[in-house]
């Protein structure tokens, strides 16, 4: 029996993890290398550092996410440290029909409301990996050092961190993070085994 090479649906590789765990860089450098699309969210907190709207998020106020809410434009939306964050179906839908890998960089609420969507498509397309940052100690001086965010939100993500590494079973896989460079071949190499199995080829 030969299996002959077709058009495969494309993987939704939902990624995440605390913030600073590292999980933002690696979704970006995967998605530069040209391996996979990277889902840009919509977000109501403002821009951080150099970050630019349409490339890193699309920045949208309140009234603007709301409205998008109204009009179902959203795969899934939640509130992570207190502001609004959602991923446009319209970043992801499409892609995976025509056989595109899709990167996404969500909560842990968000990979819930994906897990649960009903969707064959989506559910057929999953792939999830959670990032577990090494310690405490290098979580915090991981968040310090981005020098873009105040005690009082670094703090914030500290505490909310606790409640994202207790949602970590969920996950089917898990990425136990040191440095970047030890973190990215097995982050890329998922994928990669991903793409072979079986189910996804015939
Ligand atoms: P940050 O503000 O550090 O960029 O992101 C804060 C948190 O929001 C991270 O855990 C990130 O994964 C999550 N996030 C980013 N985009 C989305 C999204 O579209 N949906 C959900 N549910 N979470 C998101």
């Amino acid at each position: 029996m030969y299996v002959k090479q077709q058009q495969r649906q494309g993987i939704i590789y939902l990624v995440s993890g605390p913030s600073g765990s590292g999980k933002s860089t690696l979704c970006r450098r995967l998605a530069g290398e040209g391996e996979v699309a990277y889902s840009i969210s919509c977000t109501t907190r403002p821009p951080r550092g150099a970050e630019q709207d349409g490339i890193d998020y699309h920045f949208l106020s309140r009234e603007a996410f709301e409205s998008r809410i109204q009009s179902g434009d959203f795969l899934e939306y939640a509130e992570v440290h207190g502001n609004f964050y959602g991923t446009l179906k319209s970043e992801v839908i499409e892609r995976i029909n025509q056989g595109t890998d899709v990167v996404m960089d969500i909560d842990v609420q968000g990979a819930d409301l994906v897990r649960s969507c009903e969707d064959p498509i989506i559910q057929t397309s999953l792939l999830d990996l959670f990032v577990m940052p090494p310690s405490e100690e290098e979580l915090h001086s991981r968040l310090t050092g981005r020098g873009t965010d105040s005690e009082e939100i670094i703090a914030l993500r500290m505490k909310n961190a606790l409640d994202e590494i207790a949602a970590a079973p969920k996950y089917t896989y898990l990425l136990l993070s040191g440095t970047h460079e030890e973190d990215y071949p097995r982050f890329k190499a998922l994928l990669i085994g991903e793409r072979l199995r079986a189910s996804r080829l015939s």
